[in-house]
């Protein structure tokens, strides 16, 4: 169903399922806000997941608002607000460490700083029910590389041994954490300039070599498909996420425009004639592949089922990983 705010213009339909879809993602973040307040009596985390969901829920309002060539700015919109506000509000401002290592840190040391729950809602529950929506609607390090000028590389992905750089990233930083903690008595007892040492040296770090990959890739995202350490996190719980991307087998007609527009190399083609929504760990829901080909062919929805292989375009071919 589908209401006409204005007639004969591009921004003229605003869909009730968009709407349904918005208000159960916002509504749970409001809900996350009102337990945790009234768990812990800390505005904070009243206003912060408010301002979460409501910022998500403005971007999401304005893709489905905009003209499809206009579609991503929905998107960008509410990567800019929520991970500017990261990283200035709880990041420079409360001095907090939001780079994983913080987060490894703070549990170890059993702080519980505003990182431990960004990191347990947003990168351990959230994937559960969002799939990895943090990484096209949130991530302040896709903030910055969704602006760069190579939005996919058509030859896609790099042989799997790459993609593997992203493990030893993670052991090698829970290793760091470790070694300070137990070789040389490292704790955290408060957000002190240490923190704020890290986040601004971390953050530096992968702003730099996201952005040299990039252009060295020729491809916006490739410290997500091959550095980025969170995503040993991200693949293993998004797997059984509720909310995924689904085609329609009546109105799919297998044109290949949705591959060709996969920021993440996606063969959603071969998910869908499998008769499967897109399990892939790597789909970022982008909703890039449902502005392409015939109207409602794709459509991200909610159900349960769980991803076994990877169906990837890879340089060499395309690959079946389990
Ligand atoms: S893979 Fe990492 S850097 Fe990329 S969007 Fe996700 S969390 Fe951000
Ligand atoms: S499958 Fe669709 S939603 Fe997922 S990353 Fe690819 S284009 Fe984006």
């Amino acid at each position: 169903m589908e209401i006409t705010l204005k007639n004969k213009s591009p921004y003229k339909k605003f869909r009730l399922s968009a709407l349904k879809t918005l208000l159960i993602i916002m509504g749970i973040f409001w809900l996350v806000a009102i337990v945790l307040w009234q768990a812990t009596g800390a505005n904070l985390y009243l206003f912060n997941f408010l301002y979460i969901g409501t910022s998500l829920g403005t971007g999401l309002a304005t893709y489905s608002l905009l003209p499809k060539s206009k579609k991503h700015r929905g998107r960008k919109l509410s990567q800019l607000l929520i991970g500017i506000y990261m990283l200035s509000l709880l990041g420079l401002l409360s001095r907090q460490n939001m780079q994983i290592e913080g987060f490894s840190f703070y549990l170890l040391t059993g702080f519980f700083a505003g990182a431990v729950i960004h990191y347990l809602v947003a990168k351990v529950a959230g994937p559960r029910v969002f799939n990895r929506m943090w990484c096209s609607w949130a991530c302040w390090t896709a903030m910055v590389l969704d602006y760069l000028p190579f939005p996919r590389n058509k030859s896609g992905r790099l042989p799997t041994r790459w993609g593997n750089l992203r493990y030893i990233h993670f052991a090698l930083s829970l290793g760091l954490i470790l070694v300070l903690w137990f070789a040389f008595g490292y704790r955290v007892r408060s957000t002190s300039m240490t923190e704020l040492h890290w986040l601004v040296g971390g953050n530096a770090l992968y702003y730099s070599i996201a952005i040299i990959l990039a252009f060295r890739l020729k491809d916006n995202r490739a410290f997500c498909k091959y550095i980025c350490p969170i995503t040993a996190i991200l693949k293993v719980i998004s797997r059984f996420s509720l909310y995924k991307m689904a085609g329609d087998a009546e109105k799919y007609n297998d044109c290949g425009a949705c591959e060709k527009t996969c920021p993440m190399d996606i063969r959603i083609t071969d998910y869908i004639k499998n008769g499967q929504r897109v399990l892939s760990t790597e789909c970022s829901l982008s909703y890039s592949c449902e502005n392409v080909g015939l109207p409602k062919a794709l459509k991200a929805n909610w159900g349960f089922d769980c991803g076994t292989k990877e169906l990837l375009n890879m340089r060499n071919g395309p690959v079946d990983k389990s």
